[in-house]
This record gives structure tokens, sequence and C-alpha cells, in this order.
């Protein structure tokens, strides 16, 4: 089977999914997300929401759609920051996007206090109203496809079953079909190496663009990645906060891949979209006042709570943490609009 296939069995099959029968997240877990790290970044993106919004004159009626909601924290933190903007909460229908039966249940219980709607695909959003987009980490987990240049030929890398009864990687020709969703200049270029590239995730953009065309709207994914599309191999699997083999233990680990923010840039302009960066999340954060909120909180602060504040932001947005591999973009149907956050030029 090609990477691809394999890649959302180990994440999504229905007995053995990764996501499908557990919580990863936290201390405790496999990995930490933003959310789960500090209050702060949800507070960022329900400011940015809340002026999106209101940019979009305020429509009365909108969908708030997060795509792979995890624990529903982002979501909850979004609602929280945006409770005193007049009219939000009552024009905003919460709907989530999410495989997992075990994280939906975690979502209902985070989100107890609103109605929300949970859609297996992109395609259930609700039509005829406008859409604000919010994801955080989701797009890493679409499965991604491997093909290689080698010997002079493009072939694709796939997996089968070794003599032992292990998984091994071989490679078959590359069909023209997934050569097709490969930037000219990496074909031309002709360099030896891996290219990862993602049908699946460029099926969904292409959704996401033509729903914004539709129905108009804004959409923002946070992840991380890479600003230009690029040779190179960065399918990872991570347990317990450590690194291990993609192909040891299918379906106990969390596997991902680096996005390739150039391809998502590229896809919005063929589709008809204006694209607002990609930009650090240190860039993102810092232009919408994360900063500023953090003084707010700490004035308030107990001594015990200070230093989480302080450690949050600075993994939120050092460099060293998550301030420069993760980057931030914004794809708007109209290009009147002007997304906050987005000043930075990578
Ligand atoms: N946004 C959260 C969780 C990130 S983990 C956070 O930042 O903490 C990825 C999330 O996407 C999980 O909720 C996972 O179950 C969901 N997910 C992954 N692939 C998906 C798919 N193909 N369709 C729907 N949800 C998916």
């Amino acid at each position: 089977m090609d990477i691809g296939e394999y890649m959302a069995l180990c994440l999504g099959h229905p007995e053995y999914g990764y996501y499908m029968t557990r919580d990863p997240f936290g201390a405790g877990g496999d990995f930490t997300t933003a959310p789960e790290i500090s209050q702060l970044f949800g507070e960022m993106i329900g400011v940015w929401a809340a002026d999106m919004w209101i940019k979009m004159g305020s429509p009365p009626s909108f969908v708030l759609l997060e795509c792979g909601p995890g624990r529903g924290t982002l979501m909850a933190d979004i609602l929280r920051a945006t409770g005193h903007v007049p009219g939000f909460h009552e024009a905003a229908e919460i709907c989530l996007l999410e495989m997992s039966p075990t994280l939906r249940n975690a979502q209902v219980r985070q989100l107890g206090r609103y109605a929300v709607t949970h859609i297996d695909d992109i395609s259930q959003v609700k039509a005829g109203v406008p859409v604000i987009l919010v994801a955080n980490e989701f797009l890493d987990a679409l499965p991604i496809r491997q093909i290689e240049h080698k010997n002079g030929k493009w072939w694709e890398r796939k997996i089968g079953l070794s003599d032992t009864g292990g998984l091994e990687v071989g490679i078959s020709d590359a069909e023209n079909l997934i050569l097709e969703t490969v930037p000219a200049a990496i074909l031309r270029e002709k360099n030896d190496g891996i290219f990862e590239t993602s049908p699946y995730l460029n099926q969904f953009l292409k959704f996401v663009d033509n729903l914004l065309i539709k129905q108009s709207g804004a959409a923002l994914f946070a992840d991380y990645g890479h600003v230009r599309s690029a040779m190179g191999e960065t399918l990872q699997a991570v347990r317990a906060h450590k690194f291990e083999s993609v192909f040891e233990n299918p379906g106990e680990n969390d596997v991902t891949a680096h996005v390739d923010f150039e391809n998502i840039a590229r896809i919005a302009k063929g589709d008809g979209v204006v694209c607002h960066g990609p930009v650090t999340q240190r860039s993102f954060l810092r232009e919408l006042g994360i900063e500023v909120r953090a003084e707010r909180l700490l004035r308030d602060a107990e001594m015990s709570q200070s230093d989480s504040i302080r450690i949050g932001l600075e993994r939120l947005i050092d460099t060293k943490h998550m301030g420069s591999l993760f980057k931030v973009i914004c794809l708007c149907s109209d290009p009147q609009l002007t997304p906050e956050g987005f000043n930075e030029s990578l």
C-alpha cells in the first residue's frame, strides 16, 4: 500500500487507529499542542476570529468550524475569549470536524455549555452561511504519499510485508496521477531524494477554498512545516514525547508529516482565494497581542500560576520552542478582508 493508505490506517482505523480510542495529549500522554500548553493560544485565536467576524460585517449567523479539535481546549478558549463580543456567540454555530469517537466525547464534555454539531467530512458543513474555520495541528495528520527520484526516474515508496512478517518499504513506478500533484519546479530539478505530497490534503483544501468562495469567510491553519516546497522526508512517529520508527507499532504512535505551506498558497491561488502568510506562530501571536494578554494575566495571578503563564508564553513564541517551526496561514474569500496577524514576510 502507499504511505498515505498506511498513515490513514495508523491514525484512523476504526479499531486500531491511534486517535480512535485514546486521548493522546498532555504531559502524561504522547505529545502536547499549543492549546494544551497555554490558554493564551486559544484566546488569541478567539481575538482573531472575532475581529474577522466584525470585518465580515458581523453576519447574524455563521459556522464557527474547527477541524481536528482534539480535547476541545482551543474551542473552549476561543469561546471564553469572545464571550464579551456583542452578538458573536449568538451568531456562531459551532461545528467540529472530528473522526475519533473518543475525542468527540472529550469535546462534548469540554464544551458542555454550548451546542455543538460534529461532522465526519468537510462536505457536511452547513450551506448558505459564512464560515470561519480554525485548525491547529490538523493538516499534519492528513495522509501524505512519498515519491522518490533515483536512477533518473520517479518512483513511489510503498509499504509491504517483509519475509519475516515485519513491515518493509519498497518502491514502484510513480503513477502520472501522483506526479501531477508535485510542483513543476521539483519535477524539473530532478534532484535525487524523497518528495512528500498529499492528494488527500489537496482535496481537503480545494473543498475549503470552494466553501469560502460559495459561502464567504476565512480559514486559519496553524501547524509545523516549511515555507517553501522542497525535497525531503518529514514523516515522523511520536510516542511518549519521543520519536519512534514510523513502521513499528502501527496505531500506537502519532504519525504526522510537516506541512508544505507553499502548497497551500499554490492551491489557494489556483482556486481564486486570497492567501495571507504563512507567518511564524511567534509573529502571529505577538501581533494579536499575546504579550499584553500575558501581562494582564500575570497581574492577577498568584505566585504559583505566574511561572506557568510565563513558561507557556515562552513555549508558544520562543524561536527555540514553537515560535518559528510553527507557522500560521489564512485563506480569505474576499480580497478586501485583511486578517490580523499577517504582517511578517517570510
Ligand atoms: N487541534 C488539537 C488536536 C490536534 S491532533 C490541538 O491542537 O490540541 C489532530 C486532531 O485531528 C485529532 O482531534 C484527530 O482525531 C483529528 N483528525 C486527524 N485526522 C482527521 C481526519 N482525517 N478527519 C477528522 N479528524 C481528524
